[in-house]
């Protein structure tokens, strides 16, 4: 198989075989590449002086070529409900954001990740602490979902998300997206346990289609962070294509969500774009192949926009389109952002379309808004001080 040099790429996005292949090259023994990955990826430690089972000259090198994580944390908002958003630079004027929320067993934004324990597995996958539940006196730890940008922005130009609103200004690579962990594991309390990854950050994960299948190999490698696929949730706003193909590259062991947020081609694709290209049956007969295992579901996102999508007909369509298929829907009040007149529904308007979406059989969650007050809508904070593009100006519904 070709790709990338094992010496095109970055050392934190090295798959084990990848840094066999480096040694070889040095001649060291090939094991000294897995013993790398494993201080990287397993024990988050990227300085080679710490790495204590490799002989001094291999960790000159490795000093030389250099391990640093290619991304630093800018700064932290923290909200009053316990979510932190890390602004992370990538030195080169780009900064993303990735957001920690810590659940509590049975809260209602438990759901965020689709991994949520419908196979009644209670972690400890890996051999690498701390995505375990438990901490090291013993007790339940917190659990704590991760969300992930795989993009500079986004192409896809959804109205009423803020990563949409400057475009995509470029694609993040694996090491970056891998880097996003580190710092969020290196962030995490002592009663805190990483347990969920859901790619639902800045960007379209399916479009930074490479980078995004690497990242996913390396925190799931037994030889690394070893996060069960089932733990990994991409979201997607609906590539047709790249679905089938990231299905048949994970086997549907990974899973899946689909920004839906509207039932209605016409309305959808003044939503979304991209509908225009990949209307809304092609989306579900792509979500109906996707190869997931029968006790899992497909999440559909269904963003909650006032005046757009929140009506009893808007229900009782979403509810016709996804009767039959293995999905749960997850009901999102939109989050304020600037620049946008849009805004979320009354919350007796979310209950009545829950309660309508459930009475059809339908499994249906409202998600809890988290860290309004750190601005946790996607691409906000890096978008402070930014200006809307004219796209999205216009899109705005007229007063
Ligand atoms: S919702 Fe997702 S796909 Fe749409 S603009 Fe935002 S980040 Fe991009």
């Amino acid at each position: 198989m070709s790709g990338p040099q094992p010496t095109d790429l970055h050392p934190l996005e090295r798959l084990p075989e990848e840094w066999r292949a480096w040694m070889q090259a040095r001649r060291q023994p090939t094991y000294r590449g897995d013993q790398v990955f494993e201080w990287l990826h397993g024990r988050n430690l990227a300085d080679p002086a710490a790495m204590t089972n490799l002989p001094a000259e291999l960790r000159d090198e490795l000093t030389t070529v250099g391990l640093a994580v290619p991304a630093t944390v800018a700064h932290v908002h923290r909200s009053t409900d316990g979510s932190r958003k890390l602004l992370v630079d990538l030195g080169d004027d780009c900064r993303i954001e990735t957001v920690l929320l810590p659940m509590t067993r049975g809260s209602d934004d438990a759901d965020l990740a689709d991994s949520e324990d419908e196979d009644g597995e209670d972690g400890g996958e890996g051999e690498h602490g701390e995505h375990r539940a438990g901490n090291a006196s013993g007790g339940p730890a917190t659990r704590v979902s991760q969300c992930l940008s795989t993009q500079v922005g986004c192409a896809m130009g959804c109205v009423f998300c803020a990563s949409g609103i400057a475009g995509l200004k470029r694609n993040m690579t694996a090491a970056e997206i891998v880097a996003q962990v580190s710092l969020g594991r290196k962030s995490l309390g002592p009663d805190e346990a990483l347990r969920n990854l859901v790619f639902m950050g800045m960007g379209e994960p399916l479009h930074n289609y490479d980078a995004t299948v690497r990242a996913i190999r390396i925190l799931t490698h037994p030889k690394g962070l070893g996060l069960a696929p089932r733990r990994i949730t991409v979201s997607t706003s609906g590539l047709v294509p790249e679905i089938g193909k990231f299905g048949a590259e994970f086997g549907g062991k990974v899973g899946l969500a689909i920004s839906l947020h509207q039932a209605d081609d016409a309305k959808r694709s003044a939503l979304m774009p991209l509908n225009k290209r990949y209307p809304i049956r092609e989306l579900l007969d792509a979500v109906r192949k996707y190869p997931l295992d029968r006790r899992r579901r497909v999440t559909i996102e269904y963003t909650l926009v006032a005046g757009q999508n929140d009506a009893p007909e808007d229900a009782r369509r979403l509810a016709r389109l996804l009767a039959n298929l293995q999905v749960k829907v997850n009901l999102i009040p939109m989050n304020p952002i600037e620049h946008s007149t849009l805004g979320p529904p009354p919350a007796p308007r979310v209950a009545e379309f829950q309660a309508y979406l459930q009475s059809t059989g339908l499994l249906c969650f409202v998600r809890r808004r988290r860290g309004d007050d750190v601005a946790a809508a996607c691409g906000q904070l890096v978008l402070e001080g930014e200006r809307p593009n004219a796209r999205f100006v216009s899109r705005q519904p007229r007063g």
